[in-house]
């Protein structure tokens, strides 16, 4: 018997039913779903056939979640390496990841996949205050699948859908303003470096940002998870509610609610799991791997495959109401350093910086500096320097960090990007 979808509400802040569920519902609901899409990978897809078969594992009748977590974890590599034995059922939208940890991944979405995602995607909308007759002013979908649904979910929702040129880059910077004064948008969605790179362009050039987003009530930014503060500071220099929203493309997504505790889980699409370096989950407050399986048959199957990603889960209730249990991606091993023996992220990082307001917002990158010895953080801040010993010493209480070497950019102006961590050849000319 195939688990029923939720019931589409629509009813205040309440995008669907699957809102109101309680855990355990959730993860039986769920766990139907995991059970055929595993079988029908074990039938359909050889890779995984294979991968489960040498693993001993009978996939085609798994009968509760003890079972599921006896199927190996999958990398990246393994899928890159298994080729077609993998995307068997090749889509016809095909998106590649970042090859920032090694060859990238091409992911094929097949109409039916695709049409799969328009139902989170509208739910993270509804959450965000989007709502029919309102026009979404968003960025190019080519640099993610999660925003390859956007502007089919925004005319599903009876919305209008609008692009601006270019890219995230902060030189598309004026095609977007343009794009504001005639749009006249009553929401955005773009990426959180392009947001903290325009707003302070716009101060630059003496443009009242709130005027310009003055017909905008909401905002989606993605890309880089924020800083509380860094989300305040957004929400503040627009005059517009910003929302966290996260996913990957390999299937997990996730949107924050109106109380911003750290964006929910759409469980209807993906199961995700945060596990230790042992592949056992981690204990709640915790970080760990990002492992994830999507819910459905559709496209290429993805189950238990681990992103690399550094990720916690919060289970417990959102000051919201829903039990959607809630993820914060905070980035990849390779974009954090060692210090103390613990991964230090860029985002770790901004949470120190972001907490003084005068330097929030400015753009922070970590320093691999092999040179620099234990227990030091090498960091590079945008800007003069401007109370660093108070920051250093939060860093020290906070990360355990003994010493920082501070690389203060000046107003070099740079563009804030995806990149968290540059060599220290990068700062020292
Ligand atoms: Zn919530």
């Amino acid at each position: 018997m195939s688990a029923t979808a939720p019931q589409q509400l629509c009813d205040g802040g309440t995008y669907d039913e699957i809102e109101t569920w309680s855990p355990q519902k959730l993860r039986d609901w769920q766990f139907e779903l995991a059970r055929e899409v595993v079988a029908d990978a074990a039938e359909s897809n050889k890779f995984y056939a294979e991968r489960w078969r040498q693993a001993g594992v009978d996939a085609t009748a798994l009968s509760d979640w003890n079972d599921f977590k006896k199927l190996p974890l999958v990398s990246k590599p393994d899928l890159v390496a298994a080729g077609d034995a993998w995307t068997t059922r090749r889509g016809r939208v095909a998106f590649s990841t970042r090859g920032t940890s090694g060859e990238p991944l091409v992911v094929w979405l097949d109409g039916e996949e695709s049409q799969t995602y328009f139902v989170p995607t509208m739910r993270g909308y509804w959450w965000a205050g989007f709502r029919s007759g309102e026009t979404a002013l968003m960025q190019s979908p080519a640099w993610h699948r999660l925003a390859a649904m956007e502007g089919h979910s925004v005319l599903k929702m009876g919305g209008r859908a609008a692009y601006y040129w270019g890219s995230g880059n902060p030189q598309y910077a004026d095609y977007f303003v343009e794009a504001m004064r005639r749009v006249r948008p009553q929401f955005v969605t773009t990426t959180a470096p392009f947001l903290v790179s325009l707003l302070r362009r716009l101060g630059d050039d003496g443009v009242d940002a709130r005027e310009l987003f003055s017909s905008v009530h909401s905002m989606i930014s993605v890309g880089l998870p924020l800083t509380p503060p860094l989300r305040e500071h957004l929400s503040e220099g627009f005059g517009a509610e910003v929302f966290e929203r996260s996913g990957t493309q390999e299937g997990a997504a996730a949107d924050e609610c109106s109380a911003h505790t750290a964006p929910h889980i759409h469980a209807d699409v993906c199961h995700l799991e945060v596990l230790d370096p042992l592949g056992e989950p981690v204990a709640p407050g915790e970080r760990g791997r990002l492992v994830v399986t999507k819910l459905f048959a559709a496209g290429d199957p993805v189950v238990r495959y681990d992103t690399g990603d550094i990720a916690e889960l919060f289970e417990d209730p959102c000051a919201c109401g829903r039990e959607l249990p809630r993820l914060k991606i905070y980035g990849r091993p390779e974009s954090s350093v060692m210090i103390g023996g613990r991964a230090v992220t860029a985002y770790d990082v901004r949470m120190c910086v972001d907490a003084d307001p005068e330097l929030v917002g400015r753009m922070v990158l970590l320093v691999r500096d092999t040179d620099a010895g234990p227990g030091v953080l090498s960091v590079a801040i945008e800007g003069d320097a401007h109370n660093a010993d108070e920051l250093e010493k939060r860093l020290g209480e906070d990360l355990g960090v003994e010493k920082v070497a501070f690389y203060w950019l000046g107003n070099a102006r740079m563009a804030w990007g995806f990149r968290q961590v540059i060599d220290i050849s990068e700062v020292q000319r």
